[in-house]
């Protein structure tokens, strides 16, 4: 046996790929690896036990070899550590005839378009567990279904592997999925359970939850981010054990429309967007996050659709109009002709607001109406770009966190948002501080359970409560900002003392990559006005705002106690209700007075039959999904 102690460099410790990476290192060698830190020692041959020991940068570790080979696999291991760059990527590559039946649901066309295609439903399996403990003649073949469920995830993540399409975000995700199904603790830990006498999926769920709940407990958000990776394999082998498999979106066909109770964004992200015609959920309504990514993709979309989505499972080909909500399953040749003309009459619309694209409005005193896009990826941007859009109003950074399973790195974010900034100079990009809460869950980030997630730690609360998470995007805001032309805002501001704390922390932030020597601008900073709170504080928020953007989706939700995701209030949840469209002209004045910058880019901003009395109320920038852009141009050019 040979030992040696260690500073380990590797960057930011051994947290996911870096401490994947020290296993597979240390599996090569046939001798026994531990790995001591912390007066804790753990196998370095089990990724599980290694990122649960918790390795930061710049502490010592010890590692101890024990049979054949040991001196060789003792350098090799303490060199790998010894390295700041071990364990990072080089950049992946980048991706990437029956009776007709009448739509019967009062259902929301959320996103315009119309689509016919075949269906591609996405119904997540609901896992069933037996609890009964099993006689000792059931052992081997409940110990037979936990081998053969590894054997099927295995087989399946290495097919997944091979597929060289793969975009380069669903590989890295595979990556770490595929390892934790290799984990040889994890497996020896489910089979002492089946020994036991557990079945195959009890087995697999309490050792899976187990070391879920430890990563969980740590206090390293890359760290926590597991405890969904472990959750994930989790579900993957128990469904494996009952010969059953998880759909992906991954694997969405070309022109399919997919039928769902719900999607999330992060889910969203796996699917490869040009393939989606359509999308028809049980669940949602005109401002859910899924509607807004779908208008910003001009994906027609039908949401709210309710329970008899699941009926359109076996449907042949289904019509769907993402404007008038209409989803006709196995559509006869009349419907199919009529949808055929209503997709005529959407590409004569798009051409003939072309001339509306590059157009600069202008009121008759001279003041320019910037109409800017709203965008939540790099991949919108050329969209947005070819839309006209003059700069962006918001940018939604949480999707970034969305769909990275993981928080993405101060660096990451840097490089995200100077390219952001370059692609819309000289106009300004507007990026909105992380915005997350228990409705929006990220991997990486523990949500209390709260009754109302809605009117709970969310935004900046959230962020102020967790420099962690918040410096690090406000560290990259700063080194971006020479890109372009930056505007920072904040999101759910409700008091003046959020604001002030959070220009403290950027002071610090300044101060400190000032001191690593890290080249950096500044930005101007302003908030949403999204909470009644704020619309009474204004004219003190104004103060110390360099803009207002008004976020009426959670603006009108708030002021009408009217939930933006049920749409069984839907009709409460309406930004023309004079409650509403007074508590934006309060702003709008409130901003005027103070000489400051109103804009608005909540769902809003992108209605044409609004934006005169908008504009007329001082608001001089409207942002919203690159779909509007031109139209809000030609009804802005009519004013005058
Ligand atoms: C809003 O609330 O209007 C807004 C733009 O923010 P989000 O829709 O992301 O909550
Ligand atoms: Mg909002």
């Amino acid at each position: 046996m040979v030992e040696k102690s260690v500073i380990v460099r590797v960057k930011e410790g051994l947290h996911a790929r870096p401490a994947t990476r020290f296993v597979q290192l240390a599996k090569s060698f046939p001798c026994d690896v531990s790995l001591g830190y912390n007066g804790k020692s753990a196998s370095a041959k089990s990724s599980v036990k290694v990122m649960l020991l918790n390795v930061k940068e710049n502490t010592e570790v010890t590692v101890i070899t024990s049979g054949e080979g040991e001196e060789k696999a003792l350098q090799e291991l303490v060199g790998y550590l010894s390295d700041p760059l071990a364990g990072l990527d080089a950049p992946e590559a980048a991706p990437p005839s029956a009776p007709e039946q009448p739509a019967a649901h009062k259902a929301v066309g959320v996103s315009e378009g119309v689509a016919v295609g075949s269906v591609f439903p996405f119904f997540p399996e609901t896992i069933t567990i037996d609890e009964r403990r099993r006689a000792a003649s059931e052992i081997d073949a409940e110990m037979t279904a936990l081998v053969a469920a590894f054997d099927r995830v295995s087989a399946r993540m290495k097919l997944g592997l091979a597929d060289q399409s793969l975009a380069a975000g669903n590989r890295a995700i595979i990556h770490a999925l595929a390892e934790l199904a290799n984990d040889d603790a994890m497996r020896a830990d489910m089979m002492e359970e089946v020994r036991g006498g557990a079945g195959a999926v009890k087995a697999i769920l309490t050792v899976a939850g187990r070391n879920a709940e430890a990563f969980r407990g740590m206090d390293d958000p890359y760290q926590r981010a597991r405890a969904e990776d472990i959750d994930a394999i989790g579900r993957q082998l128990a469904l494996a054990a009952q010969d059953k498999h998880d759909i992906d979106l991954s694997a969405v066909p070309q022109g399919a429309i997919i039928i769902a109770n719900d999607i999330g964004a992060f889910e969203l992200a796996k699917a490869p967007i040009k393939n989606i015609a359509g999308l028809v959920c049980a669940k949602g309504a005109m401002t859910s996050h899924i509607a807004i990514i779908a208008r910003a993709h001009q994906i027609p979309a039908v949401l709210a659709y309710g329970d008899g989505v699941a009926a359109l499972r076996d449907a042949r080909l289904l019509a769907i109009d993402g404007k008038t909500g209409e989803v006709v399953k196995d559509p006869g040749t009349d419907t199919l002709k009529s949808f055929s003309e209503r997709g005529g009459a959407v590409k004569a619309e798009r051409a003939a607001l072309e001339p509306f694209k590059h157009v600069v409005p202008r009121l008759k005193d001279g003041q320019v109406i910037e109409v800017a896009a709203n965008i939540g990826t790099l991949e919108e941007i050329p969209a947005a770009l070819e839309a006209g859009a003059m700069g962006v109003g918001l940018f939604r950074t949480e999707l970034l966190y969305m769909a990275h399973r993981h928080l993405p790195s101060e660096d990451e974010q840097t490089e995200i948002y100077g390219k952001a900034l370059a692609a819309f100079a000289p106009h300004p990009v507007i990026i909105r501080t992380l915005d997350i809460g228990g409705d929006k869950p990220v991997a990486g980030i523990q949500f209390p359970h709260e009754e109302n997630p809605f009117l709970g730690w969310r935004g900046i609360r959230m962020c102020l409560d967790r420099p962690e998470i918040f410096k690090p995007q406000l560290r990259a805001l700063l080194r971006a900002a020479p890109k372009g032309k930056l505007k920072v805002m904040l999101p759910m501001i409700a008091d003046v003392s959020e604001l002030i704390r959070t220009k403290e922390l950027i002071s610090q932030c300044a101060a400190e990559l000032a001191a690593e020597g890290k080249a950096h601008g500044t930005f101007e900073l302003g908030i949403m006005v999204e909470t009644p709170a704020a619309v009474f504080n204004a004219a003190e928020l104004a103060k110390l705002s360099a803009f207002f953007s008004i976020g009426t989706n959670d603006l009108t939700q708030y002021v009408m106690a009217a939930d933006r995701m049920n749409a069984q209030v839907g009709a409460l949840n309406d930004v023309t209700n004079p409650a509403v469209m007074n508590a934006i002209a309060m702003v709008a004045k409130a901003g005027r007075e103070a000489g400051i910058m109103v804009g608005m880019c909540g769902e809003a901003a992108g209605r044409v039959d609004l934006a005169a009395r908008f504009v007329a109320m001082g608001i001089t920038e409207l942002s919203m999904n690159p779909g509007q852009v031109a139209k809000i141009k030609r009804a802005l050019a009519s004013l005058n």
